[in-house]
């Protein structure tokens, strides 16, 4: 696909968005406390939520990453969900924490929380950044939540159009330029 002019409007801006993190990161240490959770971070998305969200959590823990399918270079979900690349870390008995950048029909998640449930962690729980409930097309628990948005396609902070934009500090709207 040929570059093409965007218009960048911020959205969720910086500040926003380290308040926000800081009020996750409060959430999840109560919740945690005395325990020695594994984050699992969906890449590619999650990268910049997942390093500004474990370094508020002063709690043992430990990371890993997993890499799935998911829209390509098009900008609505397929429903079609693959590991790409899997788990390093073995997950029976832990108390796992997914954390994940966007929800938006649900699929992706879906697919990955039925994928961990059946590996038997001792707990799983899913900590989502922001949640676009308005196409869901299955329900989906989130346990820790950052933002709740309106139908607009994202980019910034993680999130990214063709790999692009994903370095944004702040969370913008695309909008096609179509008068350039
Ligand atoms: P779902 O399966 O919930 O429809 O889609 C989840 C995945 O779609 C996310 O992990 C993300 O990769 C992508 N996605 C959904 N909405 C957006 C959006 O507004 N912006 C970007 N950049 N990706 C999105």
């Amino acid at each position: 696909m040929p570059d093409k002019d965007y218009q960048l409007k911020v959205l969720i801006s910086r500040e926003e968005i380290k308040n926000t993190v800081v009020r996750l990161a409060k959430e999840i240490k109560k919740d945690y406390r005395g325990k020695q959770p594994l984050l699992i971070g969906i890449l590619k998305g999650s990268f910049v939520f997942m390093a500004d969200l474990t370094r508020q959590l002063d709690l043992p823990m430990e990371i890993d990453f997993i890499k799935l399918s998911s829209y390509g270079a098009a900008t609505k979900s397929s429903g079609k969900v693959k590991v790409v690349q899997g788990l390093k870390t073995p997950i029976k008995g832990r108390d796992v924490l997914v954390i994940e950048d966007i929800v938006d029909t649900g699929l992706t998640i879906s697919f990955l929380l039925n994928y961990l449930r059946r590996k038997k962690p001792a707990s799983l729980k899913l900590c989502v950044l922001t949640d676009k409930p308005s196409h869901r097309k299955t329900s989906v628990s989130i346990d820790y939540l950052g933002f709740t948005l309106p139908d607009k396609f994202i980019v910034g902070y993680g999130l990214d159009l063709n790999e692009k934009f994903r370095n944004l500090p702040d969370i913008c709207v695309l909008e096609d330029d179509e008068s350039s």
